[in-house]
């Protein structure tokens, strides 16, 4: 029987805050364990949170770049648990009210075709602290400067089919949270991971297989691999005439296999109840439209203005990744004659150039070095690989500086005369060789006069006025 694979992700993203989410220690990845650790964060009895408007900012931003509906009014509640790095008790989170429901995400699986993954919605929340299980340690460590992070959690619908749309899905988060600025989106330092629900069911059956949740995956490889392996463990179970249970599940790279980590949790094995504590986030129309406005450009209509002015789909994806990155490729487009082969020079030379340096070379010098390649007073491939690399090192003018790197070449047809004359008057035995049938022998022509010409010769000139000159038509 064949089947088809459901998924549902369930995205949690660190917010690049300054300080936590409840209190003010600040948010900050790779400080000595239990350095950002005040009463709050610690879950001291009397202790009161106070909400971070950043998150809610950050949240809304989200929201709106994903065309979720944003609640006006939505409410904190308490997911209770217990765990060594959870001091509270309890984890603060949004369960029946959340701050954004809805929207979509578009993802480009190849360069032709545009998906919506839809969202359920997206809630705000606090990381909890973390646990160390050091291998030739007999007891573990807590560290708890992640306890009470800020995070948003991203559910989408079961609208994803494959691992290739989970990472297509993911690069597309990492890339719209960079974009929006609320968010490294780093991977491997937990800045942007996700739990994934898998099921498979029979091709052409209407209803949902029963899924299985994989906790945690912060790498697209373990990710990828994780699915692959459970998608093959449901179907051999179904094939062998059992059922998949819904489960909690851990990924293990080591052996490349999903294990169970318990048997699924309901709702109501947490005890959800409004935070006390917290009253319900309201939002002003007039506080929406103003991040509407901050907003701007969204990543995918960036990457359709890019494919409009002629780049294709690898250069706009290139130029298009980070907000930045197009801006400024914009501000030197404006001003170029041939915006394609702008973005070729742009991917090849200036984005390995610029590394995070400012670009100090003008638009409008940009301007001539085009030019420069358009008249063939330098070749593309001299422009690019000696010219361009020294201007952006030193800005000037290209065309000085294309003369001092000896880099104009001679389109002047009576100078190029004057030197494939004086060539072929030098290897009479070889003209005779052409002139027989020896084809080949033109790159040798051409070679010689390079070579005279101190490597100036306009190639393509020059092969024009030998062929005729060899061919005696000159
Ligand atoms: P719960 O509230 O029990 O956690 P949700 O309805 O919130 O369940 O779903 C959690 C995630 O699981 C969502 O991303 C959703 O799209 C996904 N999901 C739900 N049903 C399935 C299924 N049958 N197969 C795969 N994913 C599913
Ligand atoms: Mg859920």
């Amino acid at each position: 029987m064949s089947y088809e694979t459901t998924i549902g992700l369930e995205t949690h993203v660190q917010l690049a805050t300054a300080s936590k989410a409840f209190c003010a220690d600040r948010n900050e990845f790779g400080a000595e364990p239990n350095r950002h650790v005040s009463e709050v964060s610690l879950g001291y009895p009397g202790t009161l949170p106070f909400l971070n408007e950043r998150q809610v900012e950050f949240a809304i931003k989200l929201g709106l770049a994903l065309g979720c509906r944003i609640n006006r009014r939505s409410t904190f509640d308490r997911k209770n648990y217990f765990y060594a790095d959870l001091p509270k008790g309890y984890q603060i989170t949004q369960d029946d009210r959340p701050i954004c429901v809805g929207g979509a995400l578009p993802i480009r699986t190849d360069a032709a075709t545009v998906r919506h993954v839809r969202l359920h919605h997206i809630h705000l929340e606090e990381d909890a602290g973390k646990s160390v299980h050091a291998p030739d340690e007999s007891f573990s460590r807590v560290d708890l400067n992640r306890a009470g992070t800020p995070l948003l959690e991203v559910v989408t619908e079961p609208d994803l089919c494959s691992a290739e749309e989970v990472d297509a899905f993911m690069s597309g988060m990492r890339q719209l949270v960079r974009w929006l600025d609320i968010s490294d989106g780093n991977m491997e330092e937990g800045s942007l991971r996700c739990d994934v629900n898998v099921s498979v069911r029979p091709r052409g059956q209407a209803a949902y297989g029963t899924r299985c949740e994989i906790k945690n995956m912060n790498s697209m490889r373990y990710a990828r691999r994780a699915i692959a392996y459970e998608v093959d463990r449901q179907i051999a179970l179904l094939e062998a005439g059992g059922e998949v249970q819904q489960q909690t599940r851990q990924f293990d790279p080591q052996s490349g296999t999903t294990s169970a980590l318990r048997d699924k949790e309901n709702a109501h094995d947490y005890r959800y109840f409004p935070d006390p504590d917290l009253p319900p986030v309201v939002v002003t129309e007039g506080y929406v439209s103003r991040l509407r406005e901050d907003v701007g450009i969204l990543p995918w209509e960036a990457y359709d203005q890019l494919t409009a002015l002629g780049l294709d789909a690898e250069d706009a994806a290139l130029i298009g990744e980070e907000k930045d990155r197009y801006l400024t490729f914009l501000r030197y487009a404006e001003h170029s004659p041939a915006v394609p082969e702008l973005a070729k020079l742009w991917v090849n030379r200036v984005l390995p150039f610029a590394q995070g340096r400012e670009l100090q070379l003008a638009p409008e010098q940009f301007v001539r070095l085009q030019e420069l390649i358009a008249d063939g007073k330098v070749s593309a491939a001299n422009a690019a690989s000696r010219l361009l690399t020294d201007l952006l090192e030193e800005p000037g003018d290209p065309v000085q500086r294309a003369e001092q790197l000896g880099l104009i070449q001679n389109t002047d047809t009576n100078y190029l005369r004057e030197i494939a004359r004086s060539v072929i008057a030098d290897n009479p035995g070889k003209v005779t060789a052409y002139q027989k049938g020896k084809k080949g022998l033109l790159g040798f022509f051409m070679g010689q006069v390079m070579r005279k010409s101190g490597g100036s010769a306009e190639p393509t000139e020059t092969q024009t006025l030998l062929r005729d000159m060899l061919e005696e038509k000159a």
